[in-house]
C-alpha cells in the first residue's frame, strides 16, 4: 500500500461515516421536533442499525491497520491529514479500552435514562431517577479508569469536553470568579433594582417566530443553510457536515426574551459550526473543536453582544414591530435594563450574566465529589439545595427546580458544565482582543455583524478541529487565557447599570 492509496481509502471511509452521521442526526432532530408522538420505537430501530454499523466501521481491524499505516507515515501527510488521523486513532484507542458489551449497555442505559429523567423531572421524583443516575456515575468512573488509569477519573471527564482541563485549573478559575462575583452580587442586591416589566405579558408564538427569524438575519446566519425548529430544550446540531445546521428554540408565551436569547445563543453555536473551512466537510475535523470554545461563541453572541446597549438599541424597532401593544410606553433603554436585570434564581438556563457561573460552580462541586466517591448520588438533592442556599442565597422548593433541572447527567455529560463558565470567560477576552481591530459597538448599533463574524471566522471558526483548543484560543487571543477580562467586564457593565 502507498500513502496515496491509504489516504484515498481513509477519505472514502470518512465520507461514509459522515453519511451515517447525517442520517442519525436527522433522525434525532426529527424526533426532537416534528415526529409524531408514538414513533420513538421506529426511530430507535433505525438508529440502532446505523450506530452499530458506524461503530463497526470505526473500530474494525481494517480501519485500525489503515490508520496505523498512515500514522507510521505521518511525516509524509499534510497537517490536515495528520491531525485527522491522530484524532481518529485517539478515539479508536479509547473505544478499544472499553469492552464492547459494556459500551453497548451504556448506550442503552442512556436512552432509558433520558425517559426516566423526563418523567422524574415532571413528577418531582428524584427517587425514581436515583438508581439509573447511580449507574451512570458508576459507569463514568469505570470507563475513566479503563481509558486513563493514571488519571483522577474526574480529570478524565473534564478533559473530554475541554482538552487537558483539570480540577486544579477549575478550582483556581472558579476561586478567581467567586472572589469578584460574590461581592458584586452583594452590592447589586443593595442597589435600586432594574425593572423588567416590559418582558412580561402575552406574546403569541407566531410573532415570536417572526422575531426569531429577524434575529437570525441580523446575526448574519444564512437561512438557506440553517433551519429553526421548536423543542423543549433548545440545541444546535449539524446534519452530516457544516453545510446543513439546525437550531431550535422554545417559546414562552409569557416572556419573549426567553426565546430571544436562546435563538441568539444557539445562533452563536450555529455560526461556529457553519463556518468551518469548506474542505473540512465530511471529515472528523468539521465543526467546533471543544465545548469550551463552542460555549465561548454561543455565550459571546448571547451576552457580550446580545445584551449590550448597542445591540438592544438596534433590535428595539424589531421588538416593537413584532410586539407593538406589549412594548407601548417602553424605550430601548427600558429594554436594555430589563434584559440585564440581576437576580439570584433557581434555574441555570434563565440566569443572568452575573449569577450564571455560580450555578455552574454548584454542579462542578457536586460532580467532583460524586466522581471521587465522597458524595453518594442519593445525597445529591440535599447537597444541591445546601449549595444553592450558600452560593446563591435561594431556597430550592423541589427537585424539579433543583437537581433535576438539567438534562446533562441523564445524557452522561458529567464534566460538561465547567465549559459554560470557561466559555463565558474566553468570550470576554476574545471581545477585548476583537475590539483592537473592530469597532464592535458601531457594528452592533448599525446591525452590521459582518466585521464581527469575519473576525471570528478568521481567528476561530475556519479551523474546525485542525488546531487543539488551547492553542487555538491562545493564538486568537495573542496571550494566555486570563479570567480577569471576564470579571472586569462584569464589574464595569453592572456598576454602570446599577449605579454602584
Ligand atoms: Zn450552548
Amino acid at each position: 500500500m502507498t500513502v496515496a492509496t491509504a489516504l484515498a481509502q481513509y477519505n472514502a471511509l470518512q465520507s461514509k461515516l459522515s453519511a451515517y452521521n447525517h442520517a442519525m442526526s436527522l433522525i434525532f432532530y426529527d424526533g426532537a421536533t416534528t415526529a409524531p408522538k408514538k414513533t420513538a420505537d421506529n426511530r430507535a430501530h433505525a438508529l440502532s442499525v446505523l450506530s452499530e454499523e458506524s461503530y463497526r466501521l470505526t473500530t474494525c481491524e481494517e480501519t485500525v491497520s489503515l490508520l496505523e499505516f498512515l500514522d507510521a507515515h505521518r511525516e509524509e501527510l499534510s497537517q490536515k491529514d495528520r491531525r485527522s488521523v491522530e484524532l481518529s486513532l485517539k478515539d479508536i484507542r479509547e473505544l478499544q479500552k472499553i469492552p464492547m458489551e459494556e459500551f453497548v449497555a451504556y448506550q442503552e442505559l442512556l436512552v432509558k435514562a433520558d425517559d426516566v429523567w423526563h418523567d422524574a423531572k415532571e413528577n418531582n421524583d428524584f427517587a425514581s431517577f436515583c438508581p439509573i443516575l447511580e449507574e451512570i456515575f458508576a459507569t463514568t468512573v469505570r470507563f475513566a479508569t479503563y481509558c486513563a488509569p493514571e488519571m483522577h477519573p474526574y480529570n478524565y471527564c473534564l478533559g473530554k469536553y475541554e482538552d487537558g482541563l483539570t480540577m486544579e485549573q477549575c478550582d483556581a478559575f472558579f476561586a478567581a470568579l467567586r472572589q469578584k462575583i460574590v461581592p458584586l452580587i452583594k452590592r447589586i442586591t443593595r442597589a435600586q433594582q432594574l425593572d423588567n416589566a416590559c418582558l412580561h405579558g402575552h406574546f403569541d408564538v407566531s410573532s415570536q417566530e417572526k422575531f426569531a427569524r429577524a434575529l437570525m438575519r441580523v446575526m448574519g446566519i444564512d437561512e438557506g443553510r440553517c433551519g429553526l425548529g421548536t423543542t423543549e430544550h433548545p440545541f444546535t446540531t449539524s446534519i452530516g457536515s457544516h453545510r446543513d445546521v439546525r437550531i431550535t428554540t422554545n417559546y414562552s408565551e409569557e416572556d419573549f426574551s426567553s426565546s430571544m436569547y436562546s435563538v441568539i445563543h444557539e445562533g452563536g453555536h450555529a455560526l461556529y459550526d457553519m463556518n468551518s473551512a469548506d474542505d473540512l466537510a465530511y471529515t472528523n475535523l468539521d465543526g467546533g473543536v471543544s465545548m469550551g470554545i463552542h460555549e465561548s461563541q454561543s455565550r459571546f453572541y448571547e451576552n457580550l453582544l446580545g445584551r449590550s446597549e448597542a445591540f438592544v438599541a438596534h433590535i428595539y424597532p424589531d421588538v416593537v414591530a413584532c410586539f407593538p401593544e406589549q412594548m407601548k410606553g417602553y424605550t430601548a433603554q427600558d429594554l436594555y435594563r430589563a434584559v440585564n436585570r440581576v437576580e439570584p434564581s433557581l434555574i441555570r438556563v434563565e440566569a443572568d450574566e452575573v449569577t450564571y457561573c455560580l450555578h455552574v460552580m454548584v454542579r462542578y462541586e457536586l460532580e467532583k465529589r460524586a466522581v471521587s466517591g465522597e458524595l453518594a448520588v442519593r445525597d445529591l438533592p440535599t447537597e444541591w439545595n445546601r449549595l444553592y442556599r450558600e452560593y446563591l442565597g435561594v431556597e430550592v422548593p423541589d427537585d424539579t427546580h433543583g437537581v433535576l433541572q438539567d438534562s446533562h447527567w441523564s445524557g452522561g455529560g458529567i464534566g460538561y458544565f465547567p465549559s459554560y463558565a470557561l466559555g463565558s470567560a474566553y468570550g470576554a477576552q476574545l471581545l477585548a482582543k476583537m475590539k483592537q481591530s473592530v469597532d464592535v459597538d458601531a457594528c452592533l448599533h448599525a446591525g452590521d455583524f459582518a466585521p464581527i463574524n469575519d473576525w471570528n471566522r478568521e481567528h476561530i471558526w475556519k479551523y474546525g478541529c485542525l488546531i487543539k483548543p488551547g492553542e487555538l484560543l491562545e493564538s486568537a487571543l495573542g496571550e494566555p487565557f486570563d479570567p480577569t477580562y471576564y470579571t472586569d467586564y462584569l464589574e464595569k457593565k453592572y456598576s454602570e447599570l446599577y449605579s454602584l
